[in-house]
Parts: structure tokens; sequence; C-alpha cells
């Protein structure tokens, strides 16, 4: 197999859908060795199943990121098929949207243990499998601009993406001597069934409650109000995405800790509306 990631192994939770989906093909077709994962054995299967029918290498692993034992057969999974582990990308993630005076506390403890603790716990059976090899590897976390920013509706899964992104300067620090880099890898907007879902909620939120009394009517955001704050003028795709994961899974770049937003400018413009 040839490509930029020939003779690595990767594992990418959260691969059945969206970001994740995009980066395990992507993975696949630059000759890794892909482990693609969901909770649902089913849903990983089909995302691996269609690897396979491209020519590329993958297996299916059904694993709850929030769980330690289940991430440990992961990576299990992924050395008893393919003999190692060079790159793990931390993807799964959910989200909850709800005023923070209204947050149920066990919506807020189910992002933080999606979305923080998964990580976590991928980075450090990955971490702890990479140091017995000797050989390095790489780490990504899949962490977002909100990560950096307030958004309102938002507290969990906002907090959630701050703590990645200070968790993966730690990794960085003490993974290191290991010669394992880890990086966030910090997307804008970008079409998947999260970005789906958001909207959703904001329209079963419109039915429900009247919120426009509030200083934040709105939860919610339409495809009109993103084009109006990114200045390239438009969503990300999958596969942009997936093409940034593959620079940081090559390991040649001499980037640990860092986060790096891909965003169409987001979090530069600092005026915020287009004025459309
Ligand atoms: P998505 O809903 O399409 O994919 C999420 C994936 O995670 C799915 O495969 C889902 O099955 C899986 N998942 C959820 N909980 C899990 C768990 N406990 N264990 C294992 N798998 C689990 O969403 P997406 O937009 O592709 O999001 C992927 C990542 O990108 C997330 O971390 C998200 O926060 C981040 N992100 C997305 C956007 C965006 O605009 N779509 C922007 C910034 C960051």
């Amino acid at each position: 197999m040839t490509g930029r990631l020939a003779g690595k192994t990767a594992i990418v939770t959260g691969s059945s859908s969206g970001i994740g989906e995009g980066i395990a093909r992507r993975f696949a077709a630059e000759g890794a060795s892909v482990v693609t994962n969901s909770r649902s054995m089913e849903r990983a299967e089909a995302t691996a199943e269609s690897i396979r029918d491209s020519g590329n290498t993958a297996v299916a692993a059904e694993a709850d990121v929030s769980e330690k034992a289940e991430v440990e057969a992961l990576v299990d999974a992924a050395v008893s098929e393919f003999g190692s582990l060079d790159v793990m990308v931390n993807n799964a993630g959910i989200s909850h949207i709800d005023p923070v005076l209204e947050m149920p506390e066990e919506e807020w403890r189910r992002v933080i243990d999606v979305n923080l603790t998964g990580p976590f716990f991928g980075s450090q059976v990955a971490g702890e499998r990479m140091a017995e090899q000797g050989d390095g590897g790489q780490i990504i976390n899949i962490s977002s601009i909100f990560g950096s920013i307030g958004v309102q509706g938002r507290a969990p899964y906002n907090a959630s993406k701050g703590g990645l992104n200070n968790l993966t300067r730690n990794l960085a620090v003490e993974l290191a001597e290991y010669d394992v880099g880890v990086n966030a890898l910090a997307p804008g907007f970008i079409k998947t069934a999260l970005d789906e879902q958001t909207r959703e909620e904001k329209e079963g939120e419109d039915e429900d409650v009247d919120r426009s009394d509030r200083p934040w009517p709105r939860y919610g955001y339409e495809d009109g109000d993103i084009r109006d704050r990114v200045p390239l003028d438009r969503f990300g795709s999958t596969e942009e995405m997936a093409n940034c994961a593959t620079f940081l899974a090559e390991g040649d770049h001499y980037m640990t800790g860092e986060v790096i937003h891909a965003d169409g400018g987001w979090l530069a413009f600092g005026w915020g509306s287009k004025g459309r």
C-alpha cells in the first residue's frame, strides 16, 4: 500500500458519520489500516465495509469512548488486527443546547463525559500503547472554535472543548518523552449530523418556549448566519477537515500541543458580521 500514511495503523473514534467518517476514509485512502468506531457495531461496520469496498483497509470496533474499559478494548482491537497503533483520533463528540440556568445536570455530565473524558481515556490508553511500542505516534483531538469563545446555550459543549484544548497541551508536554505528538484540530462550521441536530433543537425550542423577551432568543442558526459570520463565506467540508488531520497524522511537522483552527476565518473576524 502506498500513500502518505502507508504502514500506519489509525483509530478514529466516532467514525460512523461526519468529520470522523471523512477522516477514516481519507486515512485509509492514504494507505493507513483504519479502525472505525461507533457505539453501534452496525454503524461502525458500515463505514469499514465501504472503505474495504474502495479497496482500502479497515475493520470496525464498537466502543463508548466515555467508558475506559471499552476504550481499552478498542485499542486492543487495533493492535490485535494490525499489530500496532500509530495514530489516535479522538473525534467522537456530542452537544446539548439549553440556557445555562436551565441546563440539566445529566446533560452537563453526558457532554463532558463524551467530549472531554473520552479523549482523556483515548489519549491515556493509546499513549500507553505508543510508549510501549517505542516508535512514537500522533494523537489528534477534534476540538472546536467553541473551545475558545462563549456562545449562548452551549455551556457543556464549550467547556468540554476548552478543556480539551488545554488537555491537548498537557498531554503534549507529558507524552513528548515517548515522541508522541498531541495536537487539536478545531473546526468551525462543517455540514454534518451534529450541525443538523443543532438546527432541529432550535426549531423544537422555538415551538415550545417563547424566548423573544430574552437577551438570547436564538440558540441555533441558519446557513445565512454562518455565511455572514465567516470571511470565507461558506461552511467547511469533512474533506477539508480530513486534509488537516492527514497532515497532523503524518507527524512530519515538529508541532505538538497546538490547537489548529480550521474555521474559514471565524476566530480572526473581530467585527462579527458582514452586515448583510
Ligand atoms: P456527527 O454527529 O456526525 O459525528 C459524531 C460521531 O460520534 C458519530 O459517529 C457518533 O456515533 C459518535 N459518538 C457520539 N457519542 C459517542 C460515544 N460516546 N462513543 C463513541 N462514539 C460516539 O458529528 P460531527 O459534526 O462529525 O462531529 C465530530 C467531531 O467534530 C465532534 O467532536 C464535534 O464536536 C467536532 N466539531 C464539529 C463541528 C461541526 O460543525 N460539525 C464543528 C466543530 C467541531
